[in-house]
């Protein structure tokens, strides 16, 4: 039987919860869109998914940035400086705009001096 701490704020509860289950927090905030609506009431509820669907958005917030991080790497030739932009792509050597480094074909060579891939390095 577990016991309540009383001490413990909606938000280290929801810590709590979510470490114990393995939840991401929009699963959180998927059940508690179900016994929210119940229990409405409740302020310490309330509180808590307030404070859940927050580090949802959050949580959301910084996969988008991380993705678009990845997404824009550069990568530098060691032997010439040349800088691959995946924004820029390499559209003499066939490479569309918007390609990322780890996308390009194995036998991808620098543009300048003909470095394999494994030269690069990223920036
Ligand atoms: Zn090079």
């Amino acid at each position: 039987m577990e016991t309540l701490n009383v001490m413990e704020t909606p938000e280290e509860l929801l810590v709590r919860l979510l470490e114990q289950n393995g939840w991401e927090w929009r699963t959180l905030v998927k059940i508690m869109n179900r016994t929210y609506h119940a229990s409405y009431e409740i302020p310490q509820l309330k509180a808590m998914y307030q404070a859940a669907k927050l580090k949802a958005k959050q949580d959301e917030v910084s996969k988008e940035t991380l993705g678009r991080r990845a997404v824009m790497q550069k990568y530098v030739c060691a032997l010439c400086g040349y800088v691959y932009d995946p924004e820029e792509g390499d559209t003499d050597g066939g490479i569309a705009q918007g390609t990322a480094f780890e996308d390009l074909p194995d036998d991808w060579v620098c543009p300048i001096c003909g470095a394999a891939k494994e030269l690069f390095e990223a920036e």
